[in-house]
């Protein structure tokens, strides 16, 4: 019933809008083009019906008015209707033809602005299309039109007169015509100019030069679309305000193998340091049914101690609080014990604050740990992973206590989409990784590994890696601060 003309941001996922990620989860249909960013649909319905209507690889595309007709039925047959676009849908996106097809029609239709790559791919690459003292105008101009053309449509002399910034979209493949245009019609051919490739995306690539010598440096450097073009005084800003190549893990690219459920808290740090993250599931976690574990953890006050060793323990014990309608008070006469700093945190979440948590991320320290706390004679619960080590009930048997283990959760191999491709770092953050990628994929040539901690270390080694960072602190903050280290090596 209602069209959405959806801006989808120049690239970075993260620059999409809340109101289109809104309108992307509760659209029935989504008509959506080649430059939206990776991962845009992703949390589309189940049932949304997808229709591509960019370019094919052959070099097709769907004629603007088969869009327009296609807009139009599916109105007719779904109460929301996104027509997702690159950027801005009103700035080159031919959202406004859009907009007059459907008001035709009768169609009702709402505009969802997006950030435009002509402003977007500049500020990432350390330029401000305006500034106080350089440029107090700016002008948004196509590149199509090959300036070649007598009847180009653009004023070349108004163009080239223009007093501010002028930044072409789509002029990449154009680009030698255009400078040669504006010099011709009295733009200094030494005013600074730069283009930007893939803005806002992994692998952008920024060239800068002068009007007179752009196109050169961009044909040397092979620069292809989608690309920004600026040219005025502010390009030359880049040498100071350049940004994203200053990143600590700019122009590196890291393979995380965690569960994708847990992935992308390490993934996101990754990349705000400005690695390009390739996600390598190799795992999945799959809880275990709720009627065998809830029933336990309704009696969890019985425990004098109960442990949790990782965080996926950790928030399915609290699931399962939940679940029994139950909460940290459950606990509150229990000596309380986790393992990792990351355990602590998932418990904390559910207010619960660990009584013990070992200084190093192995069972071995918190068996140490647990040396003064009394359990001769009295009942331990240790929820984790079915398949673990028995390093901790072993030690604890010993001692005397009544020990029960939970099985919280199976790890479970994930079969890898695609192959990996070239890589500087793969992440290991615990045992399972190691053992289901090595199942599903091999390192890297040359890629260097980072363990989480010694455990997952010594399970490398058996299977033949050398391990060459391990991480001090044993959680994903202490991975990434180990990564950072080598990485300024
Ligand atoms: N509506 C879009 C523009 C669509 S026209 C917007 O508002 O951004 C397509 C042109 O946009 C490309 O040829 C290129 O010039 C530019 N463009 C789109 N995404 C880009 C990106 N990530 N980096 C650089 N330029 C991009």
């Amino acid at each position: 019933m209602t069209v959405y003309l959806v801006g989808a941001g120049p690239g970075d996922p993260g620059l999409m809008t809340r109101r289109s990620l809104e309108l992307i989860a509760s659209a029935g249909a989504i008509l959506y083009d080649r430059l939206i960013p990776p991962g845009a649909l992703d949390g589309a319905r189940p049932d949304a019906d997808l229709r591509y209507v960019g370019k094919q690889p052959g070099g097709h595309s769907m004629q603007q008015d088969e869009i327009n007709a296609l807009l139009v039925e599916l109105a007719r047959s779904h109460e929301l209707v996104v027509r997702l676009k690159g950027g801005d849908p009103f700035v080159f996106g031919r959202g406004g033809e859009e907009a007059q097809a459907l008001a035709e029609a009768g169609v009702a239709f709402e505009v969802v602005p997006g950030v435009t790559a002509g402003v977007a791919a500049p500020a990432y690459a350390g330029i401000p299309v305006t500034h106080r003292d350089d440029a107090s105008a700016v002008a948004f101009v196509t590149g199509h039109e090959d300036p070649e053309k007598p009847e180009s449509a653009l004023d070349w002399p108004a163009l080239a007169a223009f007093p501010g910034t002028l930044v072409l979209y789509m002029g990449v493949r154009n680009l030698a015509g255009i400078a040669e245009r504006l010099i011709e019609n009295g733009r200094a051919a030494g005013e600074p100019a730069a283009v930007v490739e893939r803005g806002t995306l992994p692998g952008q690539r920024t060239v800068s030069g002068t009007l007179g010598d752009i196109a050169r440096r961009v044909a040397d450097a092979g620069l292809r679309p989608p690309a920004i073009t600026l040219v005025g005084p502010v390009a030359r800003l880049r040498d100071k305000l350049e940004w994203l190549e200053r990143r600590p893990l700019f122009g590196r690219t890291v393979v995380v193998t965690r569960a994708r459920a847990q992935a992308s808290g390490l993934a996101a740090r990754l990349g705000a340091l400005g690695a390009q993250v390739v996600e390598a599931p190799a795992i999945r976690i799959e809880p275990r049914p709720a009627d065998v574990v809830d029933p336990v953890v309704a009696r969890i006050g019985e425990y004098a101690l109960v442990v949790l060793t990782s965080p996926n323990g950790a928030a399915l014990l609290r699931e399962s609080l939940e679940r029994s309608d139950l909460d940290a008070r459950s606990l509150a006469g229990a000596t309380v014990a986790a393992i990792g700093p990351g355990t602590a945190a998932e418990l904390r979440r559910g207010g619960i604050k660990p009584d013990v948590l070992p200084p190093r991320s192995i069972a071995e320290s918190l068996v140490e740990a647990l040396a003064d706390v009394p359990v001769e004679g009295r009942r331990v619960l240790v929820a984790r992973a079915s398949e673990a080590r028995d390093v901790l009930p072993d030690a604890l048997r010993e001692r005397g206590a009544e020990v029960e283990v939970l099985p919280l959760y199976d790890t479970v191999a994930e079969p890898l989409g695609e192959p990996l491709g070239e890589a500087d770092y793969v992440t290991f953050t615990s045992s399972s990784t190691v053992r289901f990628f090595l199942e599903a994929a091999s390192i890297p040539n040359g890629a260097r590994i980072v363990s989480i901690g010694p455990v997952t270390s010594e399970t490398a080694r058996a299977v033949g890696l050398e391990v060459n960072v391990e991480a001090e602190k044993h959680d994903i903050d202490g991975l990434v601060d180990a990564l950072l280290a080598d990485a300024a090596r």
